[in-house]
């Protein structure tokens, strides 16, 4: 194995490696120093594009380390393992049946099943929905694109032999392939969207607010009672500011809005502006699965 390495990348990972995207050079397959061709290009800064791996007929090239992070498919490079193969997308079924095809499939299959290996990844082609779920598995770069609309690129192409592919990386790797209609495990619960952090008390964060007092949700805050003011208040008394003579009520009166703006480190004024900077910083909280 060849190596040219490229500066076009990040030095680590900021997620653990879970997928393996595939890749066409777009070069012409029977040229055997087109893996090192694909090295001299990426080593160029103004190139900003990388992969961890290229292969051609003869020889593997090495681009940039599995540890650091490959721009090659965006979406799914900071957990992706990117592997270039000589050829283009355009090639059809019989095409990847020829003596250079089938050269480079070979090499191909070999560090695909060194990585399932290495990183626990399943010999599987997930499907668009299950890449975007977070599971584990091989994908080309078309998939990424579909799963995350941050490129336009389509390779390996429509002709990609996955199955024989994935066969030869299952008999490398001695393991088998998951065949795709596989029921995938369910990904961990997706963090809930972002709130704006614009200053309005609005549904999206009252109900956000309700869901991290662990009260009921519905996204509004009841007259003349609210139980979402009032575990707001008994949490504002559990921390020495008192929401005035009332006590905990459930009414945001000026008491509590001043007792609110003090707890949150805003202008202390008794009002909610629109926009407010102290319904910002709740939403600044809240964002982080607190109040
Ligand atoms: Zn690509």
């Amino acid at each position: 194995m060849s190596e040219i390495l490229s500066p076009n990348k990040y030095a680590g990972r900021i997620k653990p490696i879970r997928v393996v995207v595939v890749h066409t050079m777009e070069v012409d397959e029977n040229d055997a120093n087109v893996a090192e061709a694909v090295g001299n290009a990426f080593a160029n800064p103004a190139r900003q594009a990388s992969a961890h791996v290229g292969v051609d007929t003869d020889s593997e090239c090495r681009y940039v380390p599995d540890a650091d992070t490959a721009w090659a498919a965006p979406g799914a490079n900071a957990d992706g393992l990117q592997i270039e193969l000589a050829g283009r997308a355009g090639q059809t079924s019989g095409d990847w049946q020829d003596a250079a095809s089938q050269a480079i499939l070979e090499r191909a299959a070999q560090r695909v099943a060194q990585w399932c290996q290495a990183y626990d990844i399943p010999i599987r082609h997930l499907s668009v929905a299950e890449l975007k779920a977070g599971a584990k598995g091989i994908v080309g770069h078309y998939d990424v694109t579909l799963a995350y609309r941050q490129s336009s690129h389509t390779d390996p192409g429509a002709s990609f032999p996955w199955d024989a592919f994935l066969a030869r990386v299952a008999a490398i790797a001695g393991g088998s392939v998951v065949p795709a209609s596989n029921p995938v495990a369910p990904a961990a619960p997706a963090a809930p969207a972002a709130l704006d952090v614009d200053g309005y008390l609005g549904p999206k964060t009252i109900s956000r607010w309700q869901q991290v007092m662990g009260t009921p949700v519905d996204g509004v805050i009841s007259s003349p009672s609210s139980t979402l003011i009032r575990a707001v208040q008994n949490k504002l008394i559990a921390c020495g500011i008192g929401v005035g003579r009332f006590g905990a009520d459930g009414v945001m009166g000026a008491d509590t809005i001043r007792a609110l703006q003090k707890y949150l480190g805003t202008p202390v004024d008794g009002f909610i502006s629109r926009p407010s900077t102290m319904i910002r910083a709740l939403q600044g909280r809240l964002n982080e699965g607190r109040f």
